[in-house]
């Protein structure tokens, strides 16, 4: 950080994700004609938890790991979202991921308020012995303030379904019953859904059908481009492909794949690692920067936060952006993306998915009783299309881009939700 210097606190302003969010939010309750006072309670999370996690590691030094929970609101009901265990985690990123989930909630209409969690580790440099230790010990340091009818956890960046079964394991000690509700992204023969794992990128893929559709696209021979290959861009690329979709670029962490003839993508899945590591194999590669700005039909940016900033929007050749990852473009960026005719559909509601099948896993171990995955796969894209037009038609009727008219549907019933209890 250069103190002082005006150029550089402004740049970190624009890539700050709470401060953007704020913005944001603050807009949507202006538009639907909500006070101040309704901002001032939900431009932070109700709650925010920070504790410090001792591991022994395998080495038999301990490491004291940082974790947090953040609730964001919980007037509609209990909180919900997933666990990031990453190395970049902040206390204000998980504050912005917690009033994103909020909104995703109200997109698609569940009865959940937004929660996140997060713990500053890399797991890639980790053992299984100590993603384990480590996945308990979070557990039992929120677990006063998380459960099935408070708050409930999920997976998210470089968690999986093993970590949700550990957590699920350590509450259910805690708590003294077996207690699947607790958390969702669980493996099947836990109280896990069918369906949940490939939820985000199947919600995507409905996205990107409307989206096509709204601008004449045909999807069979579209050119896609997919960045990250983690759980959303990975099932992604699949689908788009077995959907004659032809996926000219992926990418990871450490750099990119373009083949204009379209990749072959079920090698790249079978060879990616668990953290979705797979450019590590090829040695004719492009950086994630050439990659944003390849002459495509649809982008996905399905990795982290502020990818497409002002500094490259005007370069970005898509005819349509969809946000699988939270947060990967900036407001400048939007405003540049929209005035040039690009159609955004915003993160809050194309991975609106993942936390729409969590619910019907939640409910599903409320119930005792579990659905076939044609069941899930019908309710999810009824949801997901009613939600794409109603966004997109508030965009057209408000005349405000996709991100404001998203954030105007996420918001409402939250905000409604806390006047009638009395809290504004
Ligand atoms: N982590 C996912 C998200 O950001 C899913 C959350 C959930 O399933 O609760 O939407």
């Amino acid at each position: 950080m250069v103190a002082n210097n005006g150029t550089e606190t402004n740049r970190e302003d624009k890539l700050d994700v709470l401060k953007s969010t704020q913005t944001v939010i603050h807009k949507a309750l202006e538009k639907l004609g909500y006070s101040d006072e309704v901002f001032e309670l939900l431009k932070e999370p109700l709650r925010m938890m920070t504790v410090k996690i001792p591991i022994r590691m395998d080495d038999g030094t301990v490491k004291v790991f940082t974790g947090y929970r953040a609730q964001h609101n919980d007037a509609v009901g209990p909180t919900k979202g997933g666990i990031r265990f990453h190395p970049g985690v902040t206390e204000k990123e998980v504050k912005a991921l917690s009033i994103w989930m909020s909104l995703k909630c109200g997109i698609v209409d569940l009865p959940y308020g937004g929660g996140k969690g997060g713990i500053i580790c890399d797991p890639r440099n980790m053992s299984f012995r100590e993603l384990e230790a480590l996945s308990r010990g979070y557990v039992r340091a929120i677990s006063q303030i998380v459960g099935p009818t408070k708050d409930i956890p999920a997976p998210d960046v470089f968690t999986n379904s093993q970590i949700m079964a550990w957590m699920m394991d350590e509450y259910s000690r805690i708590d003294e019953y077996n207690s699947p509700g607790f958390i969702t992204g669980k493996p099947l023969v836990l109280g896990g859904s069918h369906g949940r794992e490939t939820a985000t990128a199947k919600g995507v893929t409905i996205c990107i059908r409307e989206a096509a559709k709204k601008k004449g696209i045909e999807l069979e021979g579209a050119r896609v481009v997919v960045q990250g290959f983690g759980n959303a861009g990975s099932f992604l690329s699949k689908f788009l492909h077995d959907a004659g979709a032809k996926v000219i670029g992926i990418s990871d962490a450490y750099g990119a794949l373009h083949d204009p003839n379209g990749l072959d993508i079920d090698y790249l899945l079978d060879r990616r690692d668990s953290f979705g590591t797979v450019t590590n194999l090829f040695n004719d590669t492009i950086t994630n920067k050439e990659l944003l700005e390849l002459d495509c039909d649809i982008l996905v940016p399905a990795a982290i936060e502020n990818q497409i900033t002002d500094e490259n929007a005007h370069n970005i050749k898509a005819k349509i952006v969809v946000e699988a990852a939270n947060g990967p473009t900036t407001l400048e960026a939007t405003q540049i993306l929209t005035e040039r005719g690009i159609l955004l559909v915003p993160d809050v509601l194309a991975s609106a998915g993942g936390v729409t099948v969590s619910y019907f896993e939640w409910v599903q171990n409320n119930q005792g009783y579990y659905w076939s995955e044609d069941e899930i796969e019908e309710k999810l894209q009824k949801i997901l299309v009613q939600s794409f037009n109603n966004i997109y038609e508030t965009a057209q009727s408000r005349r405000v881009d996709m991100r404001l008219a998203a954030y105007m549907v996420g918001v409402r019933k939250m905000a409604e939700a806390s006047r009638f209890r009395g809290w504004v």
